[in-house]
């Protein structure tokens, strides 16, 4: 099978190190396997996604040397293709509408018998609280859950992934029992979206032809979310690649949100794509790799 990978960014900030290191990583493995690599803009967050940041991020990435082909595609067009897979999820009677706020679940959590909260790749995990409720009553303003018992329990056996990283290098079958208690009942069609990061990007890797994902560290445990969702919805079931993140020089990870230096920023300043790539810790000359 011809190895395709991509690189999946949100335009709702510029590009930093860490992106520049995941897209480099991409790029590289896709032409030392002789494939392809595409880029997918994930703008499904209309509220905080921003032309010019989309715009900069192909300004980016061909100044870091990368090239994928045309057209590119973006979530944003891709609504029906969301709808119709959460509406296969809802028809297996694997899913419930939510109406809980944060501030619910914050308070469901705080009885004293429920112990320390967990965070899943979400954020904490969801307590239940809206797990009897029926589809038949979904209303405007309810986003809808996967129900993780009942969505294991749907198939005759957990699927596997194989992992071809340096981290986690080897095959992980899905246990039920973290999916129920790491993960929980994730949202797959956000109130405001229709749709989640979690089902948009099963229904994209698949549509694209992706056989396998190159992403951060950070995203290992939403790799189990995505795989569940590729068996239950009977798509190909991708290989990983899970790179280590980029941190500062007190260790900390870099993310957008800590206002992580950009590469537009490193650009300006008149570096080289060469030295950003290095400053990424990634060798200058890929077939170093
Ligand atoms: N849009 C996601 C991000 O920017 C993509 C993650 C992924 O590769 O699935 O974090």
């Amino acid at each position: 099978m011809t190895y395709v990978t991509r690189f999946a960014p949100s335009p709702t900030g510029p590009l930093h190190i860490g992106h520049a290191y995941s897209a480099l990583t991409a790029f590289r493995r896709a032409r030392a396997e002789g494939g392809s690599f595409l880029l997918r803009i994930e703008d499904i967050d209309r509220a905080r996604s921003r032309d010019e940041y989309e715009r900069q991020i192909f300004e980016d990435l061909h100044w870091l040397g990368l090239d994928w082909p045309q057209p590119v595609m973006r979530q944003s067009d891709r609504m029906p293709a969301y709808r119709a897979a959460l509406d296969r999820l809802i028809d297996m009677g694997l899913c419930y509408p939510c109406n809980c706020t944060r501030g619910d679940i914050r308070a469901a959590l705080s009885a004293p018998q429920e112990g320390t909260p967990i965070e899943g790749p979400d954020g904490i995990i969801y307590p239940g609280t809206c797990r009897g409720r029926s589809m038949a009553d979904a209303g405007p303003t309810d986003a809808i859950r996967l129900d993780m018992t009942r969505a294991t329990a749907h198939l005759d056996a957990l699927p596997a992934f194989r992992e071809t990283g340096p981290l986690f290098g080897g095959v992980h079958p899905l246990v039920a029992n973290d999916l129920t208690v790491q993960i929980g009942d994730v949202i797959l069609a956000r109130k405001d979206m229709g749709t989640s990061y979690h089902l948009s990007v099963v229904v994209d890797d698949a549509e694209q032809g992706v056989t396998e994902v190159v992403r951060g560290a950070d995203l290992f445990s939403a790799t189990w979310i995505h795989v569940l969702l590729q068996a239950l919805l009977g798509l190909p079931i991708l290989q990983y690649y899970h790179h280590g993140l980029v941190r500062d020089d007190t260790g900390k990870r870099l993310a957008k949100r800590d206002d992580a230096r950009s590469i537009r920023a490193y650009r300006d300043d008149g570096l080289s794509p060469d030295q950003v790539i290095e400053m990424a810790g990634l060798p200058v000359t890929p077939s170093a790799t």
